[in-house]
């Protein structure tokens, strides 16, 4: 079976990370937006660092103006997911984009974009979930709001409630308020951490807002007193190597953290984050995990189960996953 074929579990996307260039320059021309310092001359994304890539990253996004937008987006994202073998994949989606957050408008972005992936499913397509992002530069005000929208639509779409933008503002304390609600709610939490903060990021983020899973976390490697707290409690990390990578934190594969958290005992799973900004996909992260590790099917396998275990999903939908993965092995025994 090659890595295209083998059945994938995908928990750290961001939607509009996700989004085609050529999906984000249509809307644009259609919209008379002006976003060509968003791309290079091969029609990629273009940024320098993260602060840059921050900017683009809104600028592609402020031409999704719409629910329909927002529902053809989720069709283009579910088409890449299927070709690169993902069958499962939790996407970060905000009300910061998505209606300003707005309640009323909220509800139908969401409605447009559950109902899209509700249809492909039913053909067999990849399964694809929601995780409600506050974007921490906005604040704690405006995430308390997020968190508001996320508890009111949580269901069979909306399973989590996590964090991302720029990590170097203000400490992830001053959003337990909006972790609070998202929990009372329901919802599985996570929030970007340890990727462009040190190990103390990480652990403040386990302490003031209980998250079981974190976004990347891998600097946690700096301070082996953390590296066996994530191993004991089993916090999940939610790792992107090829991200880390595109944005400077390392050289290369071989200096990535990734084999020794595992070989510490740390759970974790393996993402695109933003694949087409990053230049990476879900096959390329396995073939170059195979190049450098000599990672094989065993143990992207036990991948599959850490991740299926740390998914925000409900039972039945693990229990459905679990069969496609079982019968996925059977026939890699039987090639
Ligand atoms: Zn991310």
């Amino acid at each position: 079976m090659s890595w295209q074929e083998f059945p994938k579990l995908e928990l750290h996307l961001h939607l509009e990370g996700a989004a085609p260039p050529a999906l984000v320059r249509d809307l644009a021309k259609r919209r008379h937006i002006d976003i060509s310092r968003a791309f290079n001359q091969a029609g990629g994304y273009a940024f320098h660092d993260f602060a840059h890539f921050l900017q683009v990253y809104e600028a592609a996004t402020s031409v999704l103006k719409t629910p329909e937008d927002y529902a053809a987006l989720t069709h283009a994202v579910l088409d890449t997911l299927e070709e690169q073998g993902v069958v499962y994949a939790e996407t970060f989606i905000s009300p910061d984009f998505c209606g300003g957050r707005d309640l009323a408008a909220w509800r139908e972005y969401v409605a447009a974009m559950a109902e899209l992936c509700q249809q492909r499913a039913a053909r067999g397509g990849p399964d694809l979930r929601a995780i409600v992002t506050c974007i921490r530069h906005f604040g704690p005000d405006a995430a308390k709001e997020t968190a508001l929208c996320a508890a009111e639509t949580m269901g069979a779409f909306v399973r989590g409630f996590g964090m991302g933008g720029d990590e170097t503002m203000g400490r992830q304390g001053d959003f337990a308020w909006a972790f609070d609600c998202a929990r009372e709610a329901g919802l599985g939490l996570t929030t970007h951490a340890g990727e462009f903060g040190g190990p103390a990021s990480v652990r403040e983020a386990v302490e003031k807002l209980g998250v079981r899973r974190i976004g990347h976390g891998v600097r946690a490697i700096e301070d082996p007193a953390l590296v066996d707290l994530l191993a004991e409690r089993e916090i999940f990390l939610e790792i992107c190597p090829g991200s880390n990578l595109r944005l400077g934190l390392y050289p290369n594969l071989r200096a990535h953290p990734v084999e020794r958290l595992r070989a510490a005992g740390v759970k974790f799973s393996i993402s695109t984050d933003d694949p087409p900004f990053f230049g990476t996909t879900m096959v390329q992260e396995y073939q170059a995990l195979e190049r450098i590790f000599d990672w094989d099917a065993g143990l992207f396998g036990e991948i599959n189960a850490m991740a299926l275990a740390a998914a925000f999903c409900d039972g039945h939908t693990k229990a459905n996953l679990t069969k496609r993965l079982k019968q996925a092995d059977a026939l890699a025994g039987d090639g």
